[in-house]
């Protein structure tokens, strides 16, 4: 038993902040009580660690992250540019890093292999608890689809541990659903519109309602949640009427007000990404460039109404393809886009783990969950920016276990 007292505690259930906190942490990694010092009981001799002056809050939750991502160059999408061997440390080095500055959970929607979340989970690597989407569906002439430039079947084989998600029908996308759910997907990412190519625009549909509905169903019947990529369009509209799990982006809901109600009825979790389009409107190819800087006040206004009507808006930050190791930017922009800081933590904590289906595991400090917390310099609720400070990460632990400390170099 390990017992953090002293700092400010922000438990991720909305109550109010607590000084002079005790959170008391089982061997079995899970919390025994998360409250006020004076009235958290620890058994005579239990180790402390002081964390006075800090807060103290759940460890953070990124619902769209691609940590095997480090460009929107294809040949390197491919796995084209450098050995695989190469890759796998490279990916590994972020996982660290990503853990490092208080990412506890990552839900990776598209090309990180289940391998990794073995090797985490065998202490191989220290890393995220990761949910993985391994090889996101699309139907042929879509963003998942991968042709030689001139458009023709690519003749080199694909990463044989990630499903070639490139489906047609309800048969093929069964069986695709079902491949990735062999290899240990633990969600399934779908590509319904495009976004920052000419001929798959973010308004461009992919799958039709009945391909994508047969989509959802085997996903279901498989215990798997969909994540869907969507910007606006007709696909948008289908998204919502199959009934996936999540809009991933969702740029144009604030056009179509009945949607995010029918989300808000559906409890489809809105992921809307705000970082990613930051980073395409900026620097993005030329079209992705366009298209970014089109829907960016849609974005915003998207995000206002989806609070405003009930939807679950949550953190991700797609932003593997550009950078890594800062996701607590999308904290940040979502609070610019109107969210209070409060909302905006729990959109990176509580709510977070709700949209990965980890509801009652992690996302707040509270007995019977796991010891997912990390605790701070400066408090998140006034000033939340100092999340994507990295010195200012004081301490991380994952289900109970210690993976970065840097409270004793205070004392
Ligand atoms: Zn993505």
């Amino acid at each position: 038993m390990l017992a953090i007292v002293g700092g400010t505690l922000i438990d991720g259930t909305g109550a109010a902040p607590v000084a002079d906190s005790a959170v008391l942490v089982e061997d079995d990694g899970r919390i025994a009580a998360a409250g006020l010092r004076a009235a958290v009981v620890a058994p005579e001799g239990t180790p402390e660690i002081d964390a006075t002056g800090h807060t103290v809050m759940p460890g953070l939750i990124d619902c769209h992250d691609h940590l095997a991502s480090f460009t929107y160059d294809l040949l390197s999408r491919w796995g084209m540019t450098e050995p695989r061997s190469t890759r796998t440390v490279r990916i590994a080095r972020v996982m660290e890093d990503t853990l490092q500055s208080g990412y506890t959970t990552i839900r990776d929607c598209g090309w990180l292999d289940a391998g990794f979340k073995a090797a985490v989970e065998q202490g191989l690597v220290d890393g995220p608890r990761l949910l993985v989407a391994a090889g996101p569906l699309g139907p042929t002439h879509s963003v998942q689809d991968r042709p030689t430039m001139s458009g023709h079947r690519r003749y080199s084989m694909p990463d044989p541990n990630i499903p070639y998600g490139v489906a047609d029908g309800a048969d093929e996308i069964r069986a695709a659903v079902r491949e990735n759910a062999r290899v240990g997907a633990d969600l399934i990412k779908v590509f319904q519109t495009g976004f920052g190519r000419a001929t798959h625009l973010g308004t461009d549909a992919a799958y039709s309602l009945d391909e994508l509905r047969a989509l959802v169903h085997e996903s279901h019947a498989q215990g798997r949640r969909v994540a869907c990529h969507a910007v606006g369009g007709p696909g948008l509209r289908t998204a919502v009427e199959a009934g996936v799990d999540s809009i991933e982006h969702g740029c144009y809901l604030d056009l179509d007000p009945d949607l995010l109600r029918m989300m808000a009825d559906k409890d489809i979790t809105l992921v809307p990404t705000l970082t990613v389009f930051a980073f395409h409107s900026a620097e993005g190819n030329p079209v992705a460039q366009v298209e970014a800087r089109a829907f960016r006040q849609h974005h915003i206004e998207t995000v206002q109404q989806a609070m405003r009507l009930g939807v679950r808006v949550v953190a991700g930050t797609d932003a593997g393809g550009w950078v890594h190791g800062n996701n607590a930017q999308e904290l940040e922009m979502l609070a610019d886009a109107g969210m209070t800081l409060e909302q905006a933590l729990s959109a990176g904590t509580r709510e977070a783990a709700a949209c990965c289906g980890l509801g009652q595991e992690i996302g707040s400090l509270e007995p019977g969950k796991l010891a997912d917390l990390i605790v701070t310099d400066g408090n998140p609720l006034s000033d939340i920016t100092v999340l994507q400070e990295r010195e200012r990460i004081r301490l991380v632990m994952k289900q109970g276990r210690i993976f970065r400390n840097l409270l004793d170099a205070d004392a």
